[in-house]
């Protein structure tokens, strides 16, 4: 069974325009019922306590065409009991040092450049722009962390990026060259005034450059899971552009990369800077028409209850032959895939992950407990769902083991199907 679904409604606040237009023309485009928030893991002494849900719904703005959540969670709830620290990603290690080459290549950064980088987490990025030889500042509102970056080298201010921050940054270390921000940019709910506080910082030949994840993708590849509490926005270039010329701003390069299942990086400079508009950007619209239009929504939703009849058919079939099934991989997106899919302990026995962090620990909503990667050998499960799909060519690989005695893994995306 599920568990109950109690909902603390002074945390959520609905928001009734959009986040980058202001109009108040939305429509409604996907309502996944009230979900648990996505990184609320539980201990075992916590199953018996009640959890904190919110309703799950995505609005579509019929002016300038953003997909965004319609209700906020409190950030302080929301980021409370966060557990991921991106410097433990091997994966993401490399695509921050090749990120950071290519910048400091791009722009010339030299010793004298600033790198700001919000959101820095433990300073997976900036630890890169270190090796780069450039200057470096980290901002993240997660106390704990920041001092932890700070102390390991990387300085970390522990505030929130806004107007007032990014004053008293400018008074202290001069512009940025660079200011670079990923997937926080998709996290907040005051998109203006974050674009406010880039414009305080960013030199007048500088760029600001953030990665999210790409809507195109999402659509096109049925990863609903990626959609929680945490993703405010949902971008695709169309809105982006007449957004940032109304602020003084250009978008001036796109590119589409692999990131958390398909994801967009943005360059955006001043209107009247030196950065020339790459043909990429207006290239990358002509390819969105389709998102700007909500038929296309009412597609993507009937082809999420096909994959979840799909789904939990295979493991009804799977439990009917007397074999047994569990999960790989226990990310924020498990959540809403378990809940959205009414998957529950019942069905998927246990999940594995490779985070200590996680091992011990319960699902929220569903409580499927978590285990490490070696329950798959020591267990022998017989059928493991990747849930973690991004990692899926990596989990595949590493764990030939489990194939080669007879185990078998299974995607739940683009929609379920057997891997191996
Ligand atoms: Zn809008």
């Amino acid at each position: 069974m599920l568990a109950p679904m109690d909902t603390i409604s002074s945390v959520v606040h609905p928001r009734t325009d959009c986040r980058l237009c202001g109009s108040a023309d939305l429509t409604q485009i996907m309502d996944f019922g009230q979900t648990p928030l996505a990184n609320a893991y539980l201990s075992s002494k916590e199953l018996d306590q009640p959890e904190v849900f919110a309703s799950l719904v995505v609005n579509f703005c019929n002016n300038c065409k953003l997909v965004q959540l319609r209700d906020v969670v409190d950030p302080k709830v929301l980021f409370s009991r966060y557990l991921y620290v991106s410097g433990t990603s091997p994966v993401f290690v490399a695509h921050f040092a090749d990120y950071a080459k290519s910048v400091t290549k791009r722009f010339q950064l030299s010793g004298d450049s600033l790198v700001i980088d919000v959101g820095s987490n433990d300073g997976v990025l900036l630890t890169q722009f270190k090796k780069e030889g450039t200057k470096i500042l980290g901002v993240d509102p997660a106390e704990n962390i920041a001092a932890e970056a700070t102390q390991s080298g990387i300085p970390t201010l522990a505030k929130f990026f806004t107007p007032e921050t990014a004053t008293g940054v400018e008074a202290e270390y001069g512009k940025a060259s660079v200011i670079t921000a990923n997937n926080v940019f998709a996290h907040t709910d005051d998109v203006i005034g974050f674009v406010e506080a880039v414009k305080v910082l960013m030199a007048k030949d500088g760029a600001f450059i953030f990665e999210v994840q790409y809507l195109k993708d999402l659509v096109e590849q049925n990863l609903f899971d990626i959609i929680y509490h945490e993703h405010l926005l949902y971008y695709h270039i169309t809105p982006l552009i007449p957004f940032f010329k109304s602020k003084g701003l250009r978008v001036f390069d796109v590119e589409h990369i692999p990131t958390h299942g398909g994801s967009i990086r943005v360059y955006v400079g001043w209107d009247d800077g030196p950065h020339a508009t790459s043909t990429h950007v207006e290239e990358m619209c002509k390819g969105e028409s389709d998102l700007n239009a909500v038929h296309t929504y009412e597609a993507f939703m009937t082809r999420i209850a096909s994959g979840k009849e799909k789904l939990v058919a295979m493991i009804a079939d799977i439990r009917d032959q007397g074999k047994r099934i569990v999960g790989f991989g226990a990310p924020a997106k498990a959540t809403t895939l378990c809940y959205a899919y009414g998957i529950d302990a019942t069905m998927l026995e246990y999940i594995v992950d490779d985070s200590p962090l996680k091992q011990g620990l319960y699902m929220p909503g569903t409580h499927i407990l978590i285990k490490p990667s070696s329950a798959l050998y020591e267990d022998k499960p017989d059928y493991c769902v990747i849930l973690a799909w991004n990692f899926a060519v990596p989990i595949v690989k590493n764990h030939q083991k489990f194939i080669e005695n007879g185990g078998i893994f299974i995607s739940p995306v683009p929609e379920p199907h057997i891997l191996s």
